[in-house]
């Protein structure tokens, strides 16, 4: 019987893993694609945070650490958090996690019930509607529009929240958008949020340093009466180019973090001793990551402007600029409904973005992935030079249409 439970079939695989995997092995089959799927930064760790955990080795800190995470670290953490986001928690209100994708499914595994509703703002995460699924939670979606730079409209939460509504995910700045909440939206979700007791907010606030000015980063626990309902989560893999180090961590009232804390203690234990030991390192980088964080930002932003510029050109396309993060959610929708010859009628995200692959072997990520079927992803976590090569090719494909 090779049957699967429910829970398994009710998943749906993610789709940025597997676009990138196939233009992955595509490159190994000498197919020189570009790969601008993956949410992942292309430098290097900053050379004191690797330090780190090579010295954590060598000096042989290499066992387990307590579950919740090492007393230095949740203490570095909280120094953190107070410090930049003006947050107070003491280090049992903290869980560091294997990543911040196991803090998230935690945190929705300890405080969804079966039935219960989770709010998710669209174009999201590709992982929080599977996540509410997985912990047998409905997840409600939100749409939003890029005339509105995709940011949720407070009336429309509002009038979608019930007596199921347990938990809203809030993502600023935002994967696969770029947009940034402003403080006084943030405001308006919080007068809504104190309305309705049973409602948490969980706060992914993975790329808050990557960040353009003049746009800011507001920490949804500061605002007046949030701190009780708000989980926060951040980590590592962004910011600080970490992401293989597999390190992220929730902050939160206590109740709500040792809940997520039990859920650990059963699946994956404490995260590695030696990521917990670069973690430390890379939170003594200073404010915001010091230079080493901003030097990566400075050339995030330079690649935004030039896309932005470049493919905005571009007829029929219309762009929301990011303020953070590194990805462009491009509305390519007018090119739908055009037959290519050789390959087909572009019909949908996906379509445009295999028609992409096949045609100017641009590998981007279709929208529909994200809850947004009109845009497609481009992840600009990619050298300047490369990033003109896959303008150059994307134009040539797109105009071959028209
Ligand atoms: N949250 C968002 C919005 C992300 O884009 C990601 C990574 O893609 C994560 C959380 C999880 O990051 P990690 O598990 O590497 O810490």
């Amino acid at each position: 019987d090779i049957s699967l439970s429910p829970r398994v079939n009710s998943v749906k695989p993610s789709k940025t893993v597997a676009i990138t995997d196939h233009a992955t092995a595509l490159v190994q089959a000498g197919i020189p694609v570009i790969r601008l799927a993956a949410g992942e930064p292309d430098f290097d760790t900053p050379a004191v945070i690797a330090e780190a955990g090579i010295n954590a080795i060598r000096e042989g800190y290499t066992r387990y650490t307590p579950n919740a995470g090492t007393l230095e670290l949740r203490t570095a953490i909280c120094h953190k958090l107070k410090e930049e986001n003006g947050i107070s928690y003491t280090p049992d209100q903290i869980l560091v996690s294997n990543g911040a994708k196991q803090s998230i499914i935690q945190a929705v595994l300890a405080v969804c019930s079966p039935g219960d509703e989770v709010i998710i703002p669209a174009p999201y995460w590709v992982s929080y509607p599977e996540m509410a699924r997985l912990a047998d939670a409905t997840p409600v979606i939100l749409p939003t529009r890029i005339s509105e730079n995709f940011l949720l409209d407070p009336k429309l939460l509002e009038s979608k929240i019930t007596e199921k509504s347990r938990l809203l995910i809030l993502c600023s700045p935002s994967n696969p958008t770029g947009s940034v909440y402003p403080k006084k939206l943030l405001e308006r979700f919080a007068e809504i949020v104190a309305k309705h007791p049973r409602l948490l907010v969980l706060s992914d606030e993975m790329y808050e340093h990557i960040i353009y000015a003049p746009a800011t980063h507001t920490s949804f626990a500061s605002l007046p009466g949030m701190w009780e309902r708000t989980l926060t989560v951040n980590g590592f893999s962004k910011a600080f180019a970490m992401t293989g180090w597999r390190l992220g961590y929730i902050a939160g009232p206590k109740h709500f973090v040792a809940a997520c804390n039990k859920i650990q203690s059963q699946y994956t234990s404490g995260a590695s001793s030696i990521s917990q030991k670069a973690g430390v390192a890379a939170l003594g980088l200073g404010y915001a990551g010091g230079e080493a964080v901003s030097t990566m930002v400075k050339a995030f932003r330079e690649r935004r402007d030039f896309l932005v510029k470049s493919l905005g050109e571009l007829e029929g396309v219309k762009i929301s600029e990011p303020q953070g993060a590194f990805y462009l959610f491009i509305d390519f929708s007018s090119y739908y409904g055009i037959e290519a010859e050789g390959f087909g009628k572009i019909e949908n995200s996906e379509s445009l973005c295999r028609y992409l692959l096949d045609r100017a072997q641009v590998a981007l990520v279709p929208g529909d992935a994200f809850g947004d079927d009109t845009c497609v992803r481009i992840s600009y976590a990619a050298s300047l030079t490369t990033l003109q090569a896959a303008f150059e090719r994307i134009k040539k494909a797109l105009i071959s249409l028209r």
